[in-house]
């Protein structure tokens, strides 16, 4: 298996040692992180792109205009990671990452997320030559946006639920070795749940190693059905029902707040989980209206996007269902 404790460096301040670098740098990142980043580094790269647009015309417009660099340096979230991934990859250029934040897996993954007519794909493969976890920067960005993260860990305990149902009821290979593993990350959590409220340097750790495992897990099974279920078919749904953008841990975690009550698979243990690390499950972005049309058409939005067996398939949701969980997130109706 693929050993990150290779490519992974951890400290405080440590994305400095980049000043050093030899040849010519492009750095990929956005406002805010590259003003953070900035405070403590006198890095001056040969180029610094502003990432935005992900859409594929957009962006493979932007590499066929590239100059000639010997290093690509992504700084920041996970549109400034992804961007700088992509550029690597179509021009061959070495990479390195120093995510500012830990809200994505984007850094750790060799897939590259893109825009298709503004509909999420996968492209690509990347393996950066360094990840630089610098315990700093992370720690300058807003600490919703760290715990944020853990909603993409916290996952597999609805996503496993789906996968044995469906092995059970359509035959889907599963893997139980894998699964065993998956549920590890989850006591992972559990024993690190304040350290990743308070975003601490073990609280990043724990998040950042919890990451590499799930991208090892599911790579070995093929797939990501370890940590993908209809915790993420809900936040695809609000997505593409609302037309809004969210931040996507959080919507994630409303996700994992409805369909474990669904599955009826210990709602209140993984709830107070996420209540423990800080995640926001309450759907703020939403309004009671939008979260009634988000549930009741789930079942239906699953079938026309064809996506994988659920409790979505197995479970009815009425409006019961739906008084219950507005009921429990303390919104009133009319
Ligand atoms: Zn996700």
């Amino acid at each position: 298996m693929f050993d990150w404790n290779e490519i992974i460096s951890r400290g405080s301040k440590l994305s400095k040692k980049l000043e050093d670098i030899k040849g010519k740098s492009l750095v990929v990142t956005m406002e805010i992180p590259w003003k953070k980043f900035k405070e403590f580094s006198t890095l001056e790269p040969t180029e610094i792109m502003f990432a935005g647009e992900m859409e594929l015309s957009y962006i493979n417009n932007v590499v066929e205009n590239i100059g000639e660099f010997d290093w690509v340096i992504g700084i920041g979230g996970g549109v400034a990671c992804d961007l700088a991934k992509f550029i690597s990859w179509k021009n061959n250029i070495p990479l390195i990452l120093v995510p500012s934040v830990v809200s994505v897996d984007a850094p750790f993954t060799a897939s590259i997320a893109v825009r298709e007519n503004n509909v999420v794909k996968y492209i690509g493969s990347v393996i950066p030559q360094e990840i630089i976890i610098d315990y700093y920067l992370i720690s300058q960005a807003p600490p919703e946006l760290n715990r944020a993260g853990v909603a993409d860990i916290l996952s597999i305990h609805t996503a496993l639920w789906d996968w044995k149902c469906s092995s059970v009821r359509t035959g889907e290979r599963y893997d139980e070795k894998i699964a065993e593993e998956a549920r590890k990350c989850l006591s992972e959590i559990e024993s690190n749940a304040e350290d990743i409220y308070e975003v601490t340097d073990k609280g990043i750790d724990t998040i950042v190693d919890m990451y590499c495992k799930e991208v090892d897990l599911c790579s070995e099974f093929g797939n990501a059905r370890p940590e993908e279920g209809s915790e993420h078919i809900v936040a695809y749904c609000a997505e593409f029902l609302t037309g809004k953008q969210f931040l996507h841990g959080n919507i994630v975690a409303f996700g994992i707040f409805c369909m474990s009550r669904l599955q009826e698979n210990s709602p209140e243990w993984i709830t107070d989980l996420m209540s423990r690390t800080g995640l926001n499950f309450s759907a703020s972005d939403l309004s009671n209206d939008e979260i009634r049309n988000i549930l009741l058409n789930l079942k239906k939005f699953k079938d026309e996007a064809n996506l994988f067996y659920s409790v979505v398939d197995e479970r009815t949701i009425d409006d019961n269902f739906v008084s219950d969980i507005l009921r429990r997130l303390n919104r009133f109706e009319k």
